[in-house]
């Protein structure tokens, strides 16, 4: 083991127990498998039964169906038997908080039970309480009592289960002595795990989802780390980040984070949770999966659409990569104008194939001009520099945007002030050729098979103490984010803190594929504190269309965003809907987006039910949360603030609360196209 993986060099799945869920494997090298959750009313059969079977014929190999109360629990016998009559036999998963008698029913009937620590046996009231030793152990014994007849049902009818841990749902036990971090949700799963295995039971799978990926992210390492130094073993992993939200941004965000993990082997059953019908959510999930699917060739060198695969050296020294797995260490770096240091992650749009760059082009990536004044508007999502490979522009350009050329069209160039060349190893280390005073743009590539030798001792002498050189880091090996991150570990060993671009390409089949390719490869690695910018290129599909260079320009931001890197828009986290939604969340979600889409860096969380969306939306500023039929009860924080508004209000509502806290900005005063 390599810290929390098997390799942090070459692609190595996690060994991991074996979980048996009806007649699908999970864990120990089985395929990662994919999953969702039904959004209808449990009781209502049939509108279940038919849900589950798009899901089923969109790919699902498990579906969860909440169950709140023994009464949906009992249904799902009907479920089941419907679903058997008509053919359809994947395993179902009861969903459960709160009611323990509804699990014990429900291990009865389906394949799997997910259970919340959180919520279990245990309170979560918002309420800091202290707890002493003794008041805690005997917290932790009056769990045993009440989960114990539950691992006793699941082995007694090899019934699976999910210990699954959120990050905004962890008790008040579990807060008054971790906190709201992942240190807290790896304990909380631990107890559970304990008591299971005190019964012998093994048939566990287990998940630590929140809506931050980073945090998602640090709390499976650090469970891993536990379960390995503890137990000796690991169990399964279901991977998640909790609600998403919808569209691209939460495609982006449950791809950075369940990606980041499969990256390093870590994972082997996946959800995405979207705010939208959950046969929606399976697509994604393959589009995820099926980066691994060459899994047994990967490390030996075969590639999707590369035949050769460099090789990459072990990692010395790991804990100095990694000196806590429970918080991001940002590498440090020299700013070289706006890149690097203090500075936000840069956006590189990737123009170079265009045949002639326009104006108008400059709409795509967040430059409107305006001819009557003769002024760029500027929105907050505006890329920071064009690669524009051998083409010329020939208009003023905005005040913030900057060239890159290569290196012949930018040495022909009169005025290189605004314009920098990208130049090879090879002819960074020419000391004949002319280099830019201000920026010069070195792409590095050297665990590629193909790429080309160069004097790594003469050239890293060079430009350690090079203030004009920003380090433009790509590879072509399938395991592109741990040759990546290979190479930030070597500039962190030798001390070279020139900023670092990362370089992402995509020759994808789809814009969908692209989009979960461009997130995984650079998500991962600006969660983990690496990167100064990205450069995202999108290689033609179809030889005659041009890439889509507004959405790319829109998932580079996302990416961002979602790494929390880089704030340009508001947050929403919202809940995928399940059978105890109060209202049409989808519809909602776009109301209430269409009015707040403008506040940059606000986070609005919007919940189908009070009874888990309070605890679930974390660390959102204001909250929209179903509270009864056509009833919103609204957010500060963790703190409400307006109980049972008129759903028919609940939206100006809304607006009046981010008013009254000065959270609110008229949208013609907020930079928008
Ligand atoms: S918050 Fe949303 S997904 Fe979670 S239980 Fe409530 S309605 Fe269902």
């Amino acid at each position: 083991m390599e810290l929390y993986a098997e390799s942090l060099t070459e692609y190595k799945r996690l060994k991991t127990l074996e979980v048996k869920v009806g007649d699908l494997l999970i864990g120990n090298f089985h395929p990662i498998r994919i999953q969702t959750m039904t959004t209808t009313d449990t009781m209502d059969t049939l509108g279940t039964v038919e849900q589950s079977i798009r899901c089923i014929e969109a790919g699902a190999e498990l579906v969860r169906i909440t169950a709140p109360s023994k009464k949906e629990a009992e249904n799902l016998l009907n479920i089941k038997n419907e679903l058997h009559k008509r053919g359809y036999t994947t395993p179902l998963v009861a969903d459960i908080h709160f009611t323990p008698n509804a699990a014990e029913i429900a291990a009865r009937i389906v394949e799997k039970v997910r259970v919340n620590p959180g919520n279990y046996v245990d309170k979560k009231k918002f309420e800091l309480i202290e707890y002493s030793d003794a008041d805690y152990v005997e917290e932790i014994e009056r769990i045993r009592n009440r989960f114990t007849p539950l691992v006793k049902i699941c082995k007694e009818y090899g019934t699976a289960m999910r210990i699954g841990t959120n990050h905004g749902s962890l008790s008040d036990r579990i807060m008054s002595r971790y906190g709201d971090t992942a240190i807290g949700m790896v304990e909380s799963a631990m107890e559970f795990l304990r008591i299971a295995e005190s019964e012998n039971y093994y048939n566990i799978v287990l998940s630590m989802k929140s809506s931050n990926p980073q945090v998602m992210v640090q709390a499976y390492r650090l469970l891993i780390e536990n379960m390995q130094s503890e137990l000796g073993h690991c169990y399964s992993l279901h991977l998640g980040v909790t609600e998403a939200g919808d569209g691209e941004d939460g495609r982006i965000k449950s791809a950075i984070g369940i990606g980041t993990l499969l990256e390093d082997g870590i994972g082997d059953t996946i959800r995405v949770s979207l705010t939208e019908d959950s046969e929606f959510e399976l697509p994604v999930c393959e589009n995820i999966v099926k980066r691994y699917g060459l899994i047994p060739t990967f490390s030996k060198g075969e590639g999707e659409n590369k035949t050769s695969h460099g090789s990459v050296p072990p990692i010395k020294n790991i804990s100095k990569l990694f000196p806590s797995l429970t918080s991001r260490v940002i590498r440090s770096s020299f700013a070289i104008q706006n890149i690097g240091a203090g500075n936000v992650p840069v956006v590189v749009s990737d123009f170079h194939k265009k045949n002639e760059i326009l104006r108008e082009d400059l709409k795509d990536i967040g430059y409107k001009y305006n001819p009557n004044t003769d002024k760029w508007n500027i929105s907050d999502m505006a890329s920071d520099y064009i690669f524009c490979g051998e083409n010329a522009i020939d208009f003023a350009l905005p005040g913030t945007l900057k060239l890159i050329y290569n290196y012949d069209s930018w040495k022909s160039k009169d005025d290189k002030t605004k314009c920098f060349p990208i130049i090879s190893t090879q002819q960074y280390l020419d000391d004949s050729i002319e280099k830019s005073s201000l920026i010069n743009f070195v792409i590095l590539d050297y665990y590629s098979k193909n790429a080309t030798e160069f004097d790594k001792e003469k050239f890293f002498e060079k430009i350690k103490n090079d203030n004009t050189s920003v380090l433009c880091l790509r590879t072509e090996n399938r395991n592109a984010v741990q040759s990546i991150r290979r190479m930030f570990v070597e500039l962190n060993e030798r001390e070279i803190k020139n900023p670092a671009i990362i370089i992402c390409d995509s020759e994808k089949e789809t814009i969908d594929e692209s989009l979960v390719h461009f997130a995984i490869e650079t998500g991962a690695l600006l969660i983990d504190g690496f990167g100064n910018g990205i450069l995202l290129s999108d290689h033609y599909r179809d030889k005659s269309q041009l890439p889509d260079y507004r959405l790319i320009n829109s998932i580079a931001f996302g990416i961002l965003q979602a790494s929390r890197t880089r704030i340009s828009k508001t947050e929403f986290i919202s809940c995928p809907s399940c059978g105890r939604t109060l209202f049409d969340l989808q519809e909602t979600t776009a109301k209430v987006r269409a009015v707040t889409h403008h506040l940059k860096g606000l986070k609005i969380a919007i919940m189908g039910c009070i009874v888990n969306g309070p605890g679930e939306m974390a660390d959102a500023d204001f909250g929209y949360v179903g509270s009864g039929p056509g009833k919103i009860t609204l957010y500060k924080g963790k703190e409400v603030v307006k109980r049972n508004v008129p759903e028919a209000v609940a939206v100006e509502e809304l607006i009046g609360l981010l008013k009254e806290n000065n959270a609110w900005v008229e949208p013609e005063l907020a930079h928008s196209f």
